[in-house]
């Protein structure tokens, strides 16, 4: 396996991407990922970005103990 493999389920790994991709802060502090799914005014970081930075860091810790 090569070590570029997130920790974890592959549709997770696929989640964060696309959670850091569209839950941006915008220039007024509102999550412009949660604004459009939801049209939702919520500050950044939401919840989901802060799952995926969680996750996200989890999987590098994980990375640097097994390197
Ligand atoms: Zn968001």
């Amino acid at each position: 396996m090569s070590c570029d493999q997130p920790v974890g389920p592959a549709d997770i790994a696929e989640a964060v991407r696309q959670i850091l991709a569209s839950h941006i802060r915008m220039v007024d502090g509102r999550c412009r990922g949660c604004f459009n799914q939801s049209s939702r005014i919520i500050p950044h970081p939401c919840t989901p970005f802060d799952w995926a930075t969680a996750v996200e860091a989890r999987n590098l810790t994980l990375k640097v103990v097994n390197a």
